[in-house]
């Protein structure tokens, strides 16, 4: 297949777009890299059947040739990196979405957004099914990231339903792994750099709000199963194994083995108190779910990050 990724030189772009070309297909990896990195595409970028465009999908995209499948990955995704691009994050979602939606319709390529938990907002409902509607501050900071996402949603389906386009929405839940970056403000590559440098961890809130956090092999292996159905309706990709983050500071300071102690800072205004992902659909439609246990990949990452106690 020949395959534009956009978003491609990000954190989960890139463990895709290396996937796709281990699966032989050709890859156009399209990236403003305001987020992002070049080198996270290093192992690929000489590949003969993988291209690099720098470019905003926000603005018009032109694409030579035919195309099978366009993947929707642009966007900031951590909540410090896109309350530090509002604008460009809404345009994203929006134009960006719409953009990426024309281009897939006038070359009758298939499509896949890539949406996200985010879209439960502060979930009144827990587990989170797919069939829950969510609760969301449609005003509030974290808005930017999750209005988008859900605009996102209602025009792909849109797309699906005037022009059957052949789309699929994903969910993606608290992933991590290689390649997060070490300044993106997340809760992992926040708590294993301070781990390792021996600095206090910081802990927002009393801890007591949970996530479920996917390992990104897993989460991957979750996006090409949804490629190859053709359901159209939004699909959670998650691990259902929940955590406070009181317990996730101290799985990490135990598996550093690190001096840190806990700290505690104020909790970001609508931080989600919950958050796990119901996975039957997955589990139903795509014989899907995540293979790999929280310690493990924390170990993973924690090696990637040993390596790169300088970078930012
Ligand atoms: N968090 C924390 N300390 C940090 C970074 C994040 O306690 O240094 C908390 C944050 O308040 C949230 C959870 O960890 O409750 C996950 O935050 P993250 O930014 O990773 O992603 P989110 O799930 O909120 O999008």
């Amino acid at each position: 297949m020949r395959v534009l990724v956009t978003g491609g030189a990000g954190f989960l772009g890139s463990h895709l777009c290396e996937r796709l070309v281990e699966e032989g297909d050709e890859i156009i990896c399209m990236d403003n890299l305001i987020t992002s990195d070049l080198s996270n595409v290093s192992s690929v970028k000489d590949e003969g059947k993988f291209t690099f465009i720098k470019h905003d999908v926000s603005e018009k995209i032109k694409i030579e040739g035919d195309l099978d499948f366009v993947l929707h990955f642009a966007s900031p995704a951590s909540p410090v990196d896109y309350l530090n691009h509002p604008i460009k994050t809404l345009k994203v979602g929006s134009l960006g979405t719409h953009n990426t939606l024309g281009l897939a319709k006038a070359k009758d390529a298939k499509y896949l957004l890539a949406s996200t938990s985010e879209v439960y907002g502060d979930p009144l409902k827990h587990p989170q099914k797919e069939s829950y509607w969510g609760n969301v501050n449609p005003v509030g900071p974290r808005c930017v990231y999750d209005e988008s996402k859900r605009f996102a949603e209602a025009l792909t389906m849109a797309y699906h339903r005037k022009h059957g386009l052949d789309t699929r929405i994903v969910r993606i839940f608290n992933t991590y792994g290689p390649r997060m970056r070490k300044g993106d403000g997340r809760v992992i590559p926040n708590f294993i750099n301070q781990a390792l440098s021996n600095q206090q961890l910081t802990v927002y809130g009393d801890g007591s709000q949970t996530r479920s956090f996917n390992y990104v092999d897993d989460e991957v292996e979750g996006f090409l199963s949804l490629m190859k159905t053709d359901y159209p309706l939004p699909l959670n990709i998650g691990n259902p194994v929940e955590k406070t983050i009181l317990e996730l500071a101290e799985i990490i300071i135990e598996l550093t083995d690190s001096e840190s102690k806990i700290g505690y800072e104020k909790l970001p205004e609508d931080d989600p108190k919950t958050r796990c992902p119901d996975i039957s659909l997955a589990e139903e439609t795509l014989g899907w779910r995540p293979k790999t246990d929280l310690r493990e990949g924390l170990v993973k990452t924690i090696d990637y990050f040993k390596g790169r106690l300088d970078s930012k």
